[in-house]
């Protein structure tokens, strides 16, 4: 096993590089799949290190790599993933290493993932000779775009050849301090589905509603019927939320309009609810509408699937966290209604993903993921690192 200190030590030494990369990923962000730039030097880098069977290309951007120890024969193959991928929003912070082109922002944190499994890699890299099995290191395109990178990369093959055993996910935290990880066990992120109801009504004039069937009318009840969903069918102690977060109807103060269109998203923990909100939806949409001389048209895709942690690999995961954090600053993470792709990874081997903490508000970083001042204070890509090889470490010698 790697003696505590001295990881610390070699991570510090190579944080300066660590950074440069950070800020240098910020100031070139690509949105989802076309990560083209950013998987290029990710790949350049992967071959520096002598990192084994370099695939480039997966699933338009993905790329993977092997890291074999040579303490042992044989053993287990473990994955790591970081996802590349930035999102359309205008950044509006003033660092130097703000983003070069307008409209396009890592605000999630991804460019810094990306910089933390490199030097996850560099850090294995160098130790081959004191763990036996495999790292296999994954970066991803397209984590903020459904249907997302994740899953054409699995279609592609990643978890076999050689085959993956265990799979293991970080996210920085800004609603965590810098200094803290938060693990857990089970359901921790939530399944992401989306819904669109369109009503056909009859337009007319507004003031003769006899000779109309109103869609506006329609759509209000259809609103407040679908709330009865989770109030009164999800049992209570689980989660979900059904929000109506488009409603688009009508065009003047004295015409009622033939259609009404609305949207929203679906969030579950759990197959059943999943299962059971997605058909009453349906059912109350449209049983409402005809009730009303309506009819309703409900079109409802399935997102990423809910983030279900392994609990043996989650105790591994905390194990590593206390051993990178101290047991005082590892908090068992509360479930989280957002969604994360990294489920379909963990649909398919067991796994574990977990949060590091980077808010800052002594430094002003306190902005939440997705905000255009999002920033993240870098010290937390130390922890992430060194939180990321103890796990994969810890996994390989288990
Ligand atoms: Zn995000
Ligand atoms: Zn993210």
């Amino acid at each position: 096993m790697v003696a505590l200190a001295e990881l610390r030590e070699s991570i510090e030494e190579i944080m300066p590089g660590v950074v440069a990369d950070r800020r240098d990923f910020h100031e070139n962000p690509e949105l989802a799949f076309h990560e083209v730039r950013t998987a290029g030097i990710v790949a350049e880098r992967l071959r520096a290190l002598g990192v084994e069977d370099i695939r480039t290309g997966i699933a338009g951007t993905g790329v993977t790599g092997l890291i074999r120890g040579e303490a042992a024969a044989g053993g287990k193959t473990v994955l790591l993933r970081a996802d590349m991928d930035a999102l359309p929003i205008l950044e509006e912070n003033e660092v130097d290493y703000v983003s070069r082109t307008p409209g396009v922002m890592h605000a999630c944190g991804h460019d810094a993932h990306t910089a933390m499994l490199l030097a996850v890699s560099r850090t294995l890299a160098t130790r081959r000779g004191e763990f036996g099995g495999t790292v296999k290191v994954l970066f991803q395109p397209a984590e903020e775009m459904p249907p997302g990178g994740a899953k054409p990369m699995i279609a592609a093959g990643v978890l076999e050849d050689p085959h993956v055993d265990a799979v293991f996910g970080l996210h920085i935290n800004q609603d965590g301090p810098l200094g803290t990880i938060d693990v857990r066990s089970g359901p921790y992120m939530a399944a992401a589905d989306r819904f669109s109801i369109k009503i056909h009504g009859k337009g007319g004039h507004g003031a003769r509603p006899q000779d109309s069937v109103d869609p506006i009318l329609i759509g209000a009840q259809i609103v407040t019927a679908l709330q009865a969903l989770v109030a009164r069918e999800v049992d209570p102690v689980e989660s979900g939320v059904v929000s109506v977060c488009v409603f688009k109807s009508g065009e003047a103060f004295n015409v009622i309009p033939d259609t009404a269109e609305l949207g929203g998203t679906v969030r579950t923990f759990t197959q059943a609810n999943r299962d059971l909100l997605e058909r009453r939806l349906g059912e109350v949409a449209t049983g409402v509408a005809t009730a009303l001389r309506a009819v309703a048209e409900v079109d409802y895709t399935r997102g990423y699937p809910a983030t279900v942690n392994d609990p043996a690999m989650t105790e591994i995961a905390r194990e590593a966290a206390i051993e990178t954090v101290g047991v005082e600053h590892v908090r068992d993470g509360a479930m989280l209604m957002g969604a994360e792709d990294f489920s379909y990874f963990l649909q398919e081997r067991p796994g574990s993903f977990f949060f590091v903490g980077s808010r800052n508000p002594e430094r002003g970083l306190i902005w939440g993921h997705h905000h255009p001042r999002f920033d993240l204070d870098e010290a937390a890509l130390a922890v992430g690192i060194e939180m990321m090889t103890r796990t994969a470490l810890k996994y390989l010698a288990s």
